[in-house]
Protein backbone atom coordinates (compact mmCIF):
# COMPACT_ATOMS: atom_id res chain seq x y z
CA UNK A 1 0.00 0.00 0.00
CA UNK A 2 1.04 3.51 -1.02
CA UNK A 3 2.56 5.36 2.41
CA UNK A 4 0.42 8.33 1.82
CA UNK A 5 -2.91 5.91 1.76
CA UNK A 6 -1.48 4.17 4.48
CA UNK A 7 -1.05 7.43 6.60
CA UNK A 8 -4.44 8.74 5.74
CA UNK A 9 -6.15 4.92 7.13
CA UNK A 10 -4.10 6.12 10.30
CA UNK A 11 -5.76 9.13 11.09
CA UNK A 12 -8.79 7.44 10.01
CA UNK A 13 -7.90 4.80 12.94
CA UNK A 14 -7.21 7.33 15.36
CA UNK A 15 -10.04 9.23 14.80
CA UNK A 16 -12.28 6.20 15.38
CA UNK A 17 -9.89 4.71 18.34
CA UNK A 18 -10.60 8.37 20.19
CA UNK A 19 -14.33 9.10 18.71
CA UNK A 20 -17.11 7.69 17.19
CA UNK A 21 -17.06 7.11 13.46
CA UNK A 22 -14.56 8.90 10.96
CA UNK A 23 -17.62 8.90 8.48
CA UNK A 24 -18.92 11.71 10.21
CA UNK A 25 -15.58 14.31 10.02
CA UNK A 26 -14.28 15.19 6.20
CA UNK A 27 -11.06 14.80 5.96
CA UNK A 28 -9.03 16.89 3.56
CA UNK A 29 -6.11 16.07 2.35
CA UNK A 30 -4.39 19.36 1.78
CA UNK A 31 -2.23 19.01 -1.08
CA UNK A 32 -0.56 22.20 -1.79
CA UNK A 33 2.80 22.31 -2.96
CA UNK A 34 2.71 18.37 -4.13
CA UNK A 35 2.78 17.51 -7.59
CA UNK A 36 -0.30 15.01 -8.71
CA UNK A 37 1.76 12.10 -9.55
CA UNK A 38 2.13 12.35 -5.42
CA UNK A 39 -1.52 12.74 -4.75
CA UNK A 40 -2.79 9.94 -7.45
CA UNK A 41 -2.68 6.48 -4.75
CA UNK A 42 -5.04 8.70 -2.66
CA UNK A 43 -7.08 9.40 -5.49
CA UNK A 44 -7.17 6.12 -6.47
CA UNK A 45 -7.91 4.91 -3.49
CA UNK A 46 -11.51 6.63 -3.56
CA UNK A 47 -10.32 9.46 -1.33
CA UNK A 48 -12.47 12.68 -2.01
CA UNK A 49 -11.16 15.83 -0.48
CA UNK A 50 -8.59 17.71 -1.21
CA UNK A 51 -6.81 21.25 0.21
CA UNK A 52 -4.76 24.23 -1.93
CA UNK A 53 -3.98 26.94 -1.05
CA UNK A 54 -2.88 28.80 -4.20
CA UNK A 55 -5.61 29.45 -7.31
CA UNK A 56 -3.10 29.35 -10.15
CA UNK A 57 -1.23 25.85 -8.51
CA UNK A 58 -4.84 24.21 -8.20
CA UNK A 59 -5.82 25.07 -11.44
CA UNK A 60 -2.49 23.59 -13.07
CA UNK A 61 -3.01 20.30 -11.22
CA UNK A 62 -6.43 19.52 -10.35
CA UNK A 63 -8.19 20.65 -13.77
CA UNK A 64 -7.62 17.60 -15.66
CA UNK A 65 -8.38 15.10 -12.78
CA UNK A 66 -11.58 16.93 -11.62
CA UNK A 67 -12.90 16.02 -15.52
CA UNK A 68 -12.12 12.37 -15.11
CA UNK A 69 -13.48 12.10 -11.44
CA UNK A 70 -16.13 14.44 -10.98
CA UNK A 71 -17.33 13.06 -7.39
CA UNK A 72 -13.63 15.10 -6.13
CA UNK A 73 -14.30 17.92 -4.03
CA UNK A 74 -11.75 20.77 -3.69
CA UNK A 75 -11.09 23.08 -0.61
CA UNK A 76 -9.73 26.23 -1.23
CA UNK A 77 -7.51 26.82 2.11
CA UNK A 78 -5.80 29.92 1.44
CA UNK A 79 -5.95 33.85 1.35
CA UNK A 80 -8.10 34.20 -2.08
CA UNK A 81 -6.75 37.53 -3.63
CA UNK A 82 -9.81 39.20 -5.09
CA UNK A 83 -8.40 39.04 -8.51
CA UNK A 84 -8.16 35.42 -8.33
CA UNK A 85 -12.26 35.06 -7.75
CA UNK A 86 -13.23 34.57 -11.14
CA UNK A 87 -10.84 31.08 -11.02
CA UNK A 88 -11.23 30.44 -7.54
CA UNK A 89 -14.90 29.69 -8.57
CA UNK A 90 -14.34 27.97 -11.16
CA UNK A 91 -11.86 24.95 -9.85
CA UNK A 92 -13.10 24.45 -5.70
CA UNK A 93 -16.46 23.57 -4.42
CA UNK A 94 -15.15 25.10 -0.87
CA UNK A 95 -14.05 28.21 0.08
CA UNK A 96 -12.71 28.36 3.61
CA UNK A 97 -11.07 31.60 3.90
CA UNK A 98 -13.70 34.09 3.27
CA UNK A 99 -12.82 37.40 5.54
CA UNK A 100 -13.97 40.52 3.95
CA UNK A 101 -16.71 41.87 2.76
CA UNK A 102 -15.28 42.85 -0.61
CA UNK A 103 -14.53 39.65 -1.36
CA UNK A 104 -17.71 38.03 -0.26
CA UNK A 105 -19.19 40.89 -3.04
CA UNK A 106 -16.80 39.57 -5.64
CA UNK A 107 -17.61 35.74 -4.71
CA UNK A 108 -21.44 36.24 -5.33
CA UNK A 109 -20.92 38.25 -8.45
CA UNK A 110 -18.60 35.81 -10.07
CA UNK A 111 -21.18 33.12 -8.72
CA UNK A 112 -24.00 34.59 -10.98
CA UNK A 113 -21.90 34.74 -13.46
CA UNK A 114 -20.66 31.52 -13.75
CA UNK A 115 -23.80 29.80 -12.31
CA UNK A 116 -22.36 28.15 -9.66
CA UNK A 117 -22.60 28.21 -6.17
CA UNK A 118 -19.77 27.26 -3.52
CA UNK A 119 -19.98 25.95 -0.08
CA UNK A 120 -18.37 28.41 1.92
CA UNK A 121 -16.42 29.19 5.56
CA UNK A 122 -15.57 32.84 7.42
CA UNK A 123 -12.37 32.50 8.56
CA UNK A 124 -12.31 34.10 12.05
CA UNK A 125 -9.09 35.60 13.14
CA UNK A 126 -9.73 34.68 16.55
CA UNK A 127 -6.44 35.66 18.49
CA UNK A 128 -6.24 39.28 16.48
CA UNK A 129 -2.82 38.62 15.06
CA UNK A 130 -1.98 41.36 12.85
CA UNK A 131 -0.65 39.24 10.09
CA UNK A 132 -3.15 36.82 9.51
CA UNK A 133 -6.17 36.54 7.42
CA UNK A 134 -9.48 36.49 8.33
CA UNK A 135 -11.91 38.46 10.54
CA UNK A 136 -11.91 40.14 13.15
CA UNK A 137 -14.68 39.22 16.14
CA UNK A 138 -16.08 42.38 16.17
CA UNK A 139 -16.72 42.31 12.63
CA UNK A 140 -17.72 38.97 12.12
CA UNK A 141 -21.39 39.60 12.28
CA UNK A 142 -22.09 42.36 10.08
CA UNK A 143 -19.66 39.76 7.47
CA UNK A 144 -22.48 37.12 8.45
CA UNK A 145 -25.39 38.91 7.32
CA UNK A 146 -23.92 40.76 4.53
CA UNK A 147 -22.87 37.35 2.91
CA UNK A 148 -26.26 35.97 4.07
CA UNK A 149 -27.94 39.40 2.18
CA UNK A 150 -26.62 37.90 -1.11
CA UNK A 151 -27.13 34.21 -0.85
CA UNK A 152 -23.81 33.45 -0.15
CA UNK A 153 -23.95 29.75 0.90
CA UNK A 154 -22.12 30.39 4.93
CA UNK A 155 -21.76 26.81 5.96
CA UNK A 156 -19.49 27.60 9.30
CA UNK A 157 -16.44 28.70 10.87
CA UNK A 158 -12.83 28.29 10.23
CA UNK A 159 -10.03 29.26 12.40
CA UNK A 160 -5.90 28.59 12.25
CA UNK A 161 -4.95 29.10 15.97
CA UNK A 162 -1.84 30.72 16.92
CA UNK A 163 1.16 28.70 16.08
CA UNK A 164 2.99 29.21 19.58
CA UNK A 165 -0.67 28.30 21.54
CA UNK A 166 -2.97 25.80 22.90
CA UNK A 167 -5.48 25.79 20.07
CA UNK A 168 -7.75 24.19 22.74
CA UNK A 169 -9.07 27.36 23.79
CA UNK A 170 -9.40 28.71 20.25
CA UNK A 171 -11.55 25.91 19.36
CA UNK A 172 -13.89 25.82 21.99
CA UNK A 173 -14.27 29.49 20.81
CA UNK A 174 -15.10 28.73 17.53
CA UNK A 175 -17.47 25.64 18.35
CA UNK A 176 -19.27 28.31 20.45
CA UNK A 177 -19.76 31.16 17.75
CA UNK A 178 -20.97 28.32 15.07
CA UNK A 179 -23.44 27.36 17.74
CA UNK A 180 -24.21 30.35 18.15
CA UNK A 181 -24.62 31.14 14.93
CA UNK A 182 -26.98 29.02 13.85
CA UNK A 183 -24.27 27.23 11.44
CA UNK A 184 -23.60 23.23 10.68
CA UNK A 185 -20.15 22.95 9.57
CA UNK A 186 -16.76 23.39 11.34
CA UNK A 187 -13.24 23.99 9.70
CA UNK A 188 -10.31 23.62 12.45
CA UNK A 189 -7.85 21.58 12.96
CA UNK A 190 -4.56 20.87 11.20
CA UNK A 191 -1.60 18.03 11.05
CA UNK A 192 -0.47 18.80 14.46
CA UNK A 193 -3.96 19.34 15.90
CA UNK A 194 -6.82 17.45 14.30
CA UNK A 195 -7.75 15.23 17.73
CA UNK A 196 -8.43 18.29 19.84
CA UNK A 197 -10.54 19.86 17.14
CA UNK A 198 -12.67 16.71 17.08
CA UNK A 199 -12.53 16.45 20.47
CA UNK A 200 -14.35 19.98 20.07
CA UNK A 201 -16.70 18.66 17.62
CA UNK A 202 -15.36 19.80 14.28
CA UNK A 203 -16.94 18.38 11.00
CA UNK A 204 -13.59 19.27 8.94
CA UNK A 205 -9.86 18.42 9.37
CA UNK A 206 -7.27 20.06 7.10
CA UNK A 207 -4.16 17.80 6.70
CA UNK A 208 -1.41 17.68 4.99
CA UNK A 209 1.49 16.77 6.48
CA UNK A 210 0.85 14.34 8.32
CA UNK A 211 -0.59 12.54 4.77
CA UNK A 212 2.45 13.38 2.43
CA UNK A 213 4.79 14.04 4.37
CA UNK A 214 6.56 17.34 5.49
CA UNK A 215 7.03 20.26 2.35
CA UNK A 216 9.76 21.34 1.54
C1 LIG B 1 -1.17 24.01 4.87
C2 LIG B 1 -2.47 24.17 5.55
C3 LIG B 1 -3.04 23.11 6.28
C4 LIG B 1 -2.35 21.78 6.48
O1 LIG B 1 -1.29 21.94 7.34
P1 LIG B 1 -0.50 20.68 7.99
O2 LIG B 1 0.08 21.22 9.23
O3 LIG B 1 0.50 20.27 6.98
O4 LIG B 1 -1.51 19.63 8.24
C5 LIG B 1 -4.28 23.32 6.88
N1 LIG B 1 -4.92 24.50 6.76
C6 LIG B 1 -4.42 25.53 6.08
C7 LIG B 1 -5.18 26.80 6.01
C8 LIG B 1 -3.17 25.41 5.46
O5 LIG B 1 -2.67 26.45 4.79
Amino acid sequence: MHKTVQNLINIKNKIEENNQSYNAIKIIAVSKTYPIEKITPLIDYGHLDFGENKVQEAIEKWSEVKIKKQKIKLHMVGKLQKNKVKFAIKIFDYIHSLDSISLAKKIADEELKQSKKVKIFIQVNLANEEQKSGIQLEQLDELYQYALSINLHIVGLMCIPPESEDPVKYFKKLKLLNDQMGLKELSMGMSADFMQAIENQTTCIRVGSNIFGRRS
